[in-house]
């Protein structure tokens, strides 16, 4: 792996820390993604010799490599928490991909200046939840950071029990986030506030600079879009961060920061996935507005570079428009409707009222009213061709069985179905099942599947690990092979509690 010296290193020493990682004994590959690795021109299989194991485990540096720490600081839970920075992550260096310029980032490599008294280390479960989440997000076409590798230690870890160690190497094009801006910003470092701005608008928002009046502003508004996209995506597959603090948002609208995330299982729009979070803070329903909030926190550490503070309202204020639209056309989408119309806001309320009342599960409910669709358009294709067709079909009752109450159900899905009827060449009805295939997944990373591979890489068998990654990796298809995979989950996953303590 060819790595240069990191364009992020040039900001300067009131950026990060130079340091080396702290070596991990014994290292060996748990997980490696094929699909990563061919966007960055790698081999799709760990490679057999050890310098790459080595180098990913923090055990060696390569040459022209300068890893640094980065300082951040950031609201948690609402209130500002200071210095926070790098605690466990290093960023080794860019590699010039054929997707664009990366950055390569190892977690959990020790600790650096920005520890706080953590020990700088990430355990193997939530190494391996890292690595399987942010590349199942990005099959799922939602922005975020990807995941090269983890590799394992025997090394322990004191986490609420004795753990191993494992190191994982994350891609991004850039790990900036409002915690970057928060940083200079509170201690007055006013010139380094501009040369952060500059450097991200230069490097990734090269359109606010040409853009009329002020680019900080350009630049407020243009993450204010990308944020309200992200968490419309996040809203409609049902994912929850878990821990929304404004050092978890990435400047480029990317998912950052694996932790307690869950993706729901039966809805609740009031679902707590993290443990932790007492007040439920970062409940499922309240992610939209929690990010409206860190973009707030944002607009406020920029004021510095504005004309006056309209000026950051006026770039904010476009997310209480955008949030919803972009919502309903990923809800749409998952209806199988291509022509926005006047109602479909009501028909989706009214259904997820039906699925929070029933706690359906979600993903099911979604891919089998999917399959539903795409049975009764090969009946109607029969009827074109002089078969009777069925009023409902068989495939309707799968959906149908998920109901407690099926009578409300029922009404809703004659809505529904009036509905996909194409109009005078509108909305044409017969493609809606495709659209539905492939915004609807057939898998997710359910907490129950996550913990299963976990355990059985804790004890050495990576086989389950390697068969959900694949499976994550195509979530729309049909398998035969991932049956258990897209089925409900087991009373025990309900017990399952993951918290900050990773
Ligand atoms: P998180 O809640 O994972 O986003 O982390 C919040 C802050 O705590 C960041 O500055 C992390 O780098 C730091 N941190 C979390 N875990 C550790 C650890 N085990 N050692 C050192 N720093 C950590
Ligand atoms: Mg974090």
């Amino acid at each position: 792996m060819q790595l240069q010296v990191s364009r992020f290193e040039s900001l300067g020493d009131a950026f990060h820390t130079r340091l080396h990682p702290s070596p991990l004994p014994a290292p060996h590959w748990v997980g490696w993604s094929a699909e990563a690795a061919a966007a960055l021109g790698l081999p799709t299989e760990p490679p057999q010799d050890d310098e790459l194991l080595q180098q990913l485990s923090g055990n060696r540096v390569a040459d022209r490599v300068t890893p640094i720490a980065s300082v951040y600081s950031g609201h948690q839970f609402g209130h500002w928490a200071g210095q926070l920075g790098d605690g466990r992550a290093l960023l080794l260096g860019d590699l010039i991909s054929p997707q664009g310029r990366q950055e390569v980032q190892l977690k959990g490599a020790g600790r650096t200046p920005y520890s706080r008294g953590g020990d700088g280390r990430a355990v193997l479960r939530s190494s391996i939840r890292e690595f399987l989440c942010s590349e199942a997000m990005h099959a799922l076409g939602i922005p975020t950071t990807r995941a090269l590798c983890v590799t394992g230690s025997p090394a322990p870890v004191r986490r609420e029990e004795v753990e191993t160690a494992a190191v994982v190497t994350r891609l991004a094009p850039s790990f900036i986030r409002f915690g970057h801006f928060e940083h200079f910003s509170h201690n007055g470092h006013h010139a380094e506030l501009r040369r952060l701005a500059d450097f991200v608008i230069d490097q990734f928002y090269p359109e606010c600079r040409a853009a009329d009046g002020n680019p900080y502003a350009a630049l407020l508004a243009a993450v204010t879009r990308r944020s309200a996209e992200l968490v419309a995506q996040w809203q409609a597959v049902g994912f929850c961060h878990g821990v929304l603090n404004t050092d978890n948002m990435s400047i480029l609208g990317l998912t950052l920061d694996y932790g307690p995330f869950q993706f729901l299982d039966g809805f609740d729009p009031g679902h707590v996935c993290n443990h932790s979070d007492s007040s439920g803070r970062y409940a499922y329903a309240r992610q939209p507005n929690i990010v409206y909030w860190n973009l707030f926190c944002l607009g406020q550490a920029l004021l510095p570079l504005l004309d006056d503070s309209q000026q950051a309202l006026d770039a904010l204020e476009p997310y209480k428009a955008l949030f919803p639209a972009a919502l309903q056309r990923r809800m749409n989408a998952k209806l199988g409707l291509d022509d926005p119309r006047a109602g479909d806001a009501e028909l989706t309320e009214e259904l997820l009222q039906l699925l929070s009342r029933e706690r359906t599960d979600y993903t099911i409910f979604w891919r089998r009213l999917s399959l539903a669709q795409a049975a009764s358009e090969a009946d109607t294709r029969q009827a074109d061709q002089g078969a009777s067709p069925l009023p409902q079909g068989p495939h309707w009752q799968p959906v149908r069985d998920l109901f407690l109450q099926p009578t409300a159900f029922d009404d809703w899905w004659a809505r529904w179905r009036q509905r996909l009827q194409p109009s005078a060449g509108l909305g044409a009805g017969p493609q809606a099942s495709a659209r539905m295939l492939r915004a609807n997944p057939r898998v997710v990373l359910r907490n129950h599947l996550g913990e299963v591979a976990i355990r059985q890489a804790q004890a050495g068998d990576l086989s389950t690990l390697q068969r959900l990654q694949a499976a994550l990796a195509r979530p729309y298809d049909e398998h035969p092979d991932s049956a258990d995979l897209a089925d409900f989950p087991p009373d025990w996953a309900a017990a399952i509690s993951i918290s900050c303590s990773s």
